[in-house]
């Protein structure tokens, strides 16, 4: 078995380039070298390569974009292609992320077509995947997840799944402050795997690194992070707290 830890922040629509280089120098300064972990920022688009310019090459930390167009180039005004995110050093791309699938409407078919953009553009991908609440109450939660991962990964070639990491973020513990237990949490990233052996094989759903988000903070990030199958977080809100993110970072 040869899962990364990982803990990676996305901070979404939010600070301006001062904050967010002032936000990765903190975090570069006071957390684990990333031999131990890997780390990684998600900034808004228009500051990835400022903050790629600024990394030290010490302690070197992983730059991701939130977001990228299902298309390679061409008349599609706004949007930004994978190989764009190559050309400026990016090193990963998040897709699927619940605010994409609830406010954009995208769905598995342009997250397909993504993931096909971001491999060819040789870019790492977390690739996210959740329940909302009513799913959960209906006891859904396990047939929602495993229609977002079978309708999206099977279009991924074995071969690149090494790729791919997953993140299971349950729609209704984003940004509310409620955090899924560990036991939940397990009990999900668990039947994740199995999904993955489904699809792939049992020894590449060994190897695949599977995040915890959710309303994670440096409360309860080790009690997540000690759960078997869960490789990681991806942090929103406590990401924009160079503290606190730390914390969570150094809590492996
Ligand atoms: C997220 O949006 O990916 C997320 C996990 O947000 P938060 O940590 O704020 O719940």
């Amino acid at each position: 078995m040869n899962r990364k830890k990982i803990v990676a922040g996305n901070w979404k629509m939010n600070t301006n380039l001062n904050e967010a280089l002032e936000l990765m120098n903190f975090i570069q300064n006071n957390s684990v070298s990333s031999s131990q972990v890997e780390k990684i920022l998600f900034p808004p688009f228009a500051f990835i390569k400022s903050i790629k310019d600024a990394l030290s090459i010490i302690n070197k930390i992983k730059i991701g974009a939130q977001n990228c167009s299902e298309y390679n180039f061409g008349a599609y005004t706004g949007e930004i292609s994978a190989n764009m995110l190559k050309s400026i050093s990016c090193d990963y791309v998040l897709i699927g992320h619940s605010e994409r699938r609830r406010y954009f409407n995208e769905t598995s078919k342009q997250f397909s077509l993504k993931i096909e953009q971001a491999l060819k553009a040789d870019l790492k991908i977390i690739f996210c995947v959740g329940e909302n609440l009513e799913q959960r109450k209906s006891n859904s939660h396990f047939n929602i997840v495993k229609t977002q991962l079978n309708e999206v990964l099977s279009h991924v070639p074995k071969d690149k799944i090494n790729k791919l990491v997953l993140a299971y973020e349950p729609v209704w513990a984003i940004g509310t402050g409620e955090t899924a237990s560990p036991l939940l949490a397990q009990e999900m990233h668990l039947y994740l795997r199995n999904v993955i052996s489904q699809i792939f094989s049992e020894d590449l759903a060994q190897n695949i690194s599977i995040l915890y988000g959710g309303s994670c903070n440096s409360q309860n990030a080790k009690e997540l992070f000690d759960c078997p199958d869960v490789d990681g977080g991806l942090i929103g809100g406590a990401s924009l707290i160079g503290h606190e993110f730390c914390k969570i970072i150094n809590s492996f």
